[in-house]
């Protein structure tokens, strides 16, 4: 396990709903019913490469990542 990200938070207030960071990370991140992207409970299960590559996408960082 070499995980090191240790939190993902959403600025809800930023978030455009793109969708970019769903398609780069499709097991991390949804668009929710209000159209803002929301965290799945097994976000964990992606590589921190491909979590790091969807938070680079964000036109507004609306992610931030907590890490170890
Ligand atoms: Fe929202 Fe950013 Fe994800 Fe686009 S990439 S849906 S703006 S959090």
């Amino acid at each position: 396990m070499n995980q090191k990200i240790k939190k993902i938070n959403i600025d809800k207030n930023l978030c455009l709903g793109c969708g970019s960071c769903a398609a780069i990370a499709p097991g991390a991140f949804q668009l929710g019913n209000d159209g803002k992207a929301e965290l799945l409970p097994n976000w964990q299960k992606t590589e921190d490469k491909e979590l790091t590559a969807a938070v680079r996408s964000c036109p507004t960082k609306a992610i931030t990542l907590d890490y170890y």
